[in-house]
């Protein structure tokens, strides 16, 4: 336990150092939610690595610095109500569920469902909902959202996400087929402007 919790704070330093994290209330929030409740029982040692490691159904959490711009790039307020696509662990919205006021995440493998459900609770986490159903569509119950994270690689930015967003809004995606762009979309009246973030592998979007 006091091991795992050293390596999370040399972790955290680490992406500190080298740049991937920023911003005090982030870098608190990373300090506050244990990694290793979000990874099967045989991994936890690897919980601080900074790599990507395997859950169910052939999925991946992500590496621990892919977290970290991800949420920077969100810039999540305590005002936000913010959807996620792909739980996964639960580890990334459990990250946002600390930094915003209202979170949702749908998760289309019954099995991840259950498993980020699972991880969540034993967090201590109360305030995200795990929706089951195909992301790609959205969650339209409860739009506008003021952020979209899409954490499963996508050909194009979904239509139907970009329409659940508000005028202001940010939305982030991993654009592309076997290596991605991180792209963030900021939602104006005249449509989505773009930024892009570099490379990185996610694993697909699935229908
Ligand atoms: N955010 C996760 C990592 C997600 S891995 C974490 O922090 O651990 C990508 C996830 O997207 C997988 O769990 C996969 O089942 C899910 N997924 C793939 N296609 C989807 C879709 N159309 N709708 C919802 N979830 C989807």
């Amino acid at each position: 336990m006091k091991e795992l919790k050293r390596k999370r704070e040399e972790l955290i330093q680490n992406l500190i150092n080298q740049g991937y994290l920023k911003t005090p209330r982030i870098i608190a929030t990373f300090r506050k939610i244990p990694r290793e409740l979000f990874v099967s029982e045989k991994y936890k040692k690897y919980a601080y690595a900074d790599e990507p490691l395997p859950i169910a159904s052939g999925q991946t959490i992500s590496a621990p610095h892919m977290n970290a711009m991800c949420t920077e790039l969100l810039k999540p307020k305590k005002t936000d109500k913010i959807l996620e696509v792909g739980a996964g662990s639960g580890y990334q919205i459990a990250l946002l569920s600390v930094l915003a006021k209202e979170v949702i995440t749908i998760e289309l493998d019954k099995e991840l469902v259950d498993f980020s459900q699972k991880n969540l609770k034993k967090a201590g986490i109360k305030n995200v909902r795990v929706i089951h159903g195909d992301g790609s569509k959205g969650y339209p119950k409860e739009q506008p959202y003021d952020k979209i994270i899409v954490t499963c690689a996508c050909k194009k930015i979904p239509k139907t996400l970009i329409e659940q967003l508000r005028i202001g809004g940010i939305i982030i995606a991993p654009v592309g087929e076997t290596l991605q762009i991180l792209t963030l979309g900021l939602k104006t009246k005249t449509g989505l402007k773009k930024e892009y973030h570099g490379g990185c592998v996610f694993v697909p979007l699935r229908h």
